[in-house]
C-alpha cells in the first residue's frame, strides 16, 4: 500500500522537529518520506492521500513495561498494602488463569493499547506454546516484545517455554513481534540462575546484527523500599551496595537489559546502570498507586541513563494508557523536585517513544518519523475545544491531548485504528469474552473454598 497523510503538523521526534503542514509518505511498511506536505504532493502526486489536516501526527507510543495478561483483573483489588493485595488478591486469582485466559487478557490489552496510540508493548508474562500473549499481539496488528518469566522454583520448564518462544515468534512477521528472557526480579531468581539466564542470552544473541534481533532481557530492579532485605534473606549474598550493584557484580547487566521501576538506587547502583548501559523503564502511575516511592528519574537522566516509559499491568495502574504515563512523567518530578524545569514537555514524550525504542533495542526501527523507518505513528485529532488554541504541539500531546483524541493508528504500514474504528479484530468479542473469563475465574477460585 502506498499512501501520502497530510497533516496539521508532524511531530517527528527525530532531527527533522515538528513540520507544521507536513506529510508522511509510506510505501509498504515503512516511511519512505517526510516534508512539507506542498512539495511532497507534486512527487507523490498517484499516491492514495489520507485527510489528517485537522490531525497532529506521532511517532507510536512504546510501553516499555506491562503484563499485558494482567488485564483481566482490572479492577480486581486496589488500594491494599502490596503483600496483602499480591499474597491474598493478586496471586490466587492468577493461579486459575490458563493459558487462553492470558490469550484473551493479552487480546483486551491490545485493544486498549490500540485504541490509546500505543503502538509498542514490552510484556512479562508466562509463555505457553498454545495460546500466549504473542498471539494476541500479532492478531491485533501490534508490534511487541514478549516474554517468558523465569523463576528459580521453575528452571527446567523455563528453558522449555524460553527455547519455544524464541524458535517460534522471535522475527515473526516481518520482525513485528520479538522475545526477550524475563528473570522476574532479584529475590525470585537466584544468583546462579540469573548467571545461566545470562548465558542463555549471550548464546542466543552471539550471531546478531541488526539491534532489533536481539532476545533482551526484561527485569523488575529496585521496586520496593525492602527488595535488598528480601534478597539477602533469600540467597545470603552481599547486597550492602545496593540491589543493582550485586547485579551488576553478578556480571549479568549489559546494554540489552531493561530494568523495570528502579526506585531504590544507591550512588553505586546509578554509577552500575550507567556503566552497563542498562535500560530503565519508569511506571509512575503503578508506583504511585503501590505506594513503591517515586524513581529518581531526572537524576538518571542527568546521568545520560536511558529512562523509557511503562504502564506497568493494568492490575496495579489500572490503565495502559501511555498519554497518562508521559503526564504523570512530567508532572510527578516537578513536584517532588520543586523544580518546574525538570523532565519538560519534549522530555517526556521523548521517554514514551525514542528511549522507549531505545530500550527495546529497536532505534533502527521506531521511536521517530523520518524516511527508513517502518510506518509506525499515530494520528491525533487536534480539533477539540480542549486541544485549542494551538501554540506548542508538543505542550498538548504532554498536558492537553486525551489518549481518546487518537483518530488512526498505523503499525507497519497497516491501519490498525481508522477514524476510530479497530480494523483488524472484532472488539465487541474481546469485551465479552474477557467479562466471561472474569466470571469463570472467579467460579473457579470460589470452587477451591
Ligand atoms: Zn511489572
Amino acid at each position: 500500500m502506498e499512501y501520502i497523510v497530510k497533516a496539521k503538523s508532524i511531530v517527528t521526534m527525530s532531527e527533522l522537529g515538528v513540520i507544521r503542514g507536513g506529510a508522511v509518505v509510506v510505501e509498504g511498511s515503512e516511511i519512505i518520506d517526510v516534508g512539507k506536505y506542498s512539495k511532497l504532493k507534486t512527487k507523490y502526486s498517484r499516491y492514495e492521500e489520507i485527510d489528517a489536516s485537522n490531525c497532529v501526527v506521532i511517532p507510536g507510543l512504546i510501553n516499555a513495561h506491562t503484563h499485558m495478561a494482567m488485564s483481566l483483573l482490572r479492577g480486581y483489588a486496589d488500594d491494599l498494602m502490596l503483600h496483602e493485595w499480591l499474597e491474598k488478591w493478586i496471586w490466587p486469582l492468577e493461579s486459575k488463569m490458563n493459558s487462553r485466559d492470558i490469550y484473551i487478557g493479552a487480546l483486551l490489552a491490545s485493544v486498549e493499547a490500540a485504541r490509546m496510540g500505543t503502538t509498542t508493548l514490552n510484556t512479562m508474562y508466562h509463555y505457553s506454546p498454545d495460546y500466549n500473549e504473542a498471539r494476541a499481539v500479532l492478531e491485533v496488528g501490534l508490534r511487541g516484545v514478549i516474554s517468558h518469566v523465569c523463576f528459580s522454583w521453575r528452571k527446567d520448564e523455563d528453558f522449555k517455554q524460553l527455547d519455544h518462544l524464541i524458535k517460534h515468534w522471535h522475527g515473526k512477521e516481518n520482525w513485528r513481534i520479538r522475545a526477550a528472557i524475563s528473570p522476574h526480579a532479584p529475590y525470585t531468581v537466584d544468583p546462579d540462575y540469573m548467571v545461566e539466564l545470562r548465558e542463555y542470552a549471550d548464546n542466543v544473541n552471539k550471531d546478531v546484527k541488526e539491534d532489533y534481533e536481539r532476545v533482551i532481557w526484561h527485569i523488575h530492579l529496585a521496586e520496593t523500599k525492602n527488595e535488598v532485605d528480601l534478597v539477602k534473606q533469600k540467597f545470603n549474598v552481599n547486597v550492602e551496595e545496593g540491589v543493582v550493584k550485586y547485579l551488576y557484580d553478578l556480571k549479568v547487566l549489559k546494554e540489552d537489559v531493561v530494568a523495570a521501576h528502579c526506585v531504590w538506587l544507591t550512588s553505586k547502583d546509578i554509577e552500575a546502570l550507567k556503566k552497563a548501559n542498562v535500560k530503565v523503564v519508569h511506571n509512575p502511575a503503578s508506583n504511585l498507586k503501590l505506594a513503591s516511592g517515586i524513581s529518581p528519574v531526572p537524576k538518571l537522566l542527568s546521568e545520560g541513563i536511558t529512562v523509557a516509559l511503562g504502564t506497568d499491568s493494568a492490575c496495579s495502574s489500572n490503565s495502559l494508557d501511555m498519554f497518562e504515563a508521559v503526564k504523570l512523567a512530567a508532572l510527578l518530578h516537578k513536584g517532588t523536585t520543586l523544580n518546574p524545569t525538570v523532565i519538560p514537555a519534549e522530555a517526556a514524550l521523548k521517554m514514551a517513544t525514542v528511549s522507549g525504542a531505545r530500550a527495546l533495542s529497536w532505534s533502527s526501527q521506531i521511536g521517530m518519523i523520518k524516511p527508513g523507518m517502518k510506518a509506525d505513528f499515530v494520528i491525533i485529532d487536534f480539533n477539540k475545544p480542549h486541544l485549542k488554541p494551538l501554540f506548542n504541539e508538543v505542550s498538548h500531546l504532554v498536558y492537553a491531548v486525551k489518549s481518546l483524541d487518537v483518530r488512526d493508528v498505523v503499525v507497519d504500514g497497516k491501519f490498525v485504528v481508522e477514524n476510530g474504528e479497530l480494523k483488524t479484530i472484532d472488539e465487541e468479542w474481546v469485551m465479552k469474552e474477557a467479562e466471561k473469563v472474569k466470571e469463570s475465574l472467579l467460579a473457579r477460585l470460589h470452587g477451591d473454598n
